[in-house]
């Protein structure tokens, strides 16, 4: 009933040793960041725009652009809002794209940053939406599947040369997905550089586990409640805190309530997710406690399959 759910949403996301988590939304569509403050989310820590114009059949211009990104934020009431630039090429790829003369090779084969910087009107116009509406929100900039610093230092180049376009005084913080393996060895120079970074779980389980994401069905060897996953993410917030650099976690295994207390006993502590799925996140963070799921973590590193990972679940949660 509506009470319950008001009630428990307003509850505080605090471990039971008293360690603030914070939850943020992610969204692909303008109508969903009204999740956000229904599920009293500290705001979005992921915009995925290329779901905006998947669709068109022409280039999304400069004003288009701010007028979706400034609507958003004005729904947000102030929260921060984490725009991450498209992230197209590969299975993602709107008709305004297909019909152009783009080498099939750059169509297909490339993805994420890598793809935009191939693309450079294209991000342009998106930085220079994305820093107008900056001027007066509180926007960060995110690249999608950066893989090591000279690509991570072209987009920061990118955002720069836009913001002179715009006049904007202070440029917004900029980061880094993590989530190619390639990125795992570049972590110091990516951190040198980002002012915050977010793992992204779905592709860096397609990648390090050759699955292809979205064709295998959960449950088995193939999610990121495999060791090697959780063994990359402990890499990913040690070389964080060595850099001071706040990290939060964005895939949607985040929005599994086992999979969100693990990471919390591997030292994440903010979770963007899906806005439906934050209340049982919730309610099993004010279950656990942080040294408990260090413990349990510390177990989970040592495990040898997901099946072996998903049994300590026993040790942590009631339900
Ligand atoms: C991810 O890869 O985990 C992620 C959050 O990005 P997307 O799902 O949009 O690829
Ligand atoms: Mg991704």
């Amino acid at each position: 009933c509506k009470s319950v759910i008001a009630s428990e949403e307003e509850l505080s996301c605090e471990t039971r040793d008293g360690v603030s988590i914070t939850l943020l939304g992610n969204m692909g569509l303008p109508m969903e960041s009204q999740g956000i403050l229904e599920h009293n989310l500290s705001g979005i820590g992921l915009f995925r725009t290329e779901f905006l114009f998947l669709e068109s059949f022409e280039r999304p211009s400069f004003e288009e652009q701010v007028e979706i990104y400034s609507s958003i934020s004005r729904n947000l009431d102030n929260l921060p809002l984490t725009i991450r630039t498209f992230d197209l090429g590969g299975d993602k790829l709107p008709p305004f794209l297909l019909s152009e003369k783009t080498d099939a090779n750059v169509r297909f084969g490339l993805r994420g940053l890598r793809f935009s910087l191939k693309e450079v009107e294209l991000l342009d116009t998106q930085l220079k939406a994305i820093l107008q509406v900056a001027r007066t929100a509180d926007v960060r900039i995110l690249f999608p599947m950066v893989t090591g610093p000279d690509d991570f230092a072209q987009a920061i180049g990118a955002v720069e040369r836009a913001t002179g376009y715009v006049g904007i005084q202070q440029r917004p913080k900029i980061g880094a997905m993590i989530e190619t393996p390639a990125a795992l060895f570049a972590l110091d120079e990516i951190l040198e550089l980002a002012d915050f970074v977010a793992i992204g779980t779905n592709d860096l389980t397609q990648y390090m586990l050759a699955v292809e994401r979205g064709l295998i069905e959960g449950g088995d060897d193939c999610t990121a409640m495999h060791p090697a996953i959780l063994r990359a993410i402990k890499l990913i917030v040690a070389a964080s805190d060595k850099h001071h650099c706040p990290v939060c976690v964005c895939g949607e295994e985040a929005s599994e309530v086992d999979f969100a207390c693990l990471l919390i006993g591997l030292g994440i502590r903010e979770l963007s997710l899906s806005p439906n799925r934050a209340a049982a996140v919730r309610r099993a963070i004010r279950q656990i406690r942080v040294d408990d799921m260090e413990r349990i973590a510390d177990m989970a590193l040592k495990c040898r399959t997901p099946q072996e990972v998903r049994d300590l679940r026993k040790g942590y949660l009631k339900t």
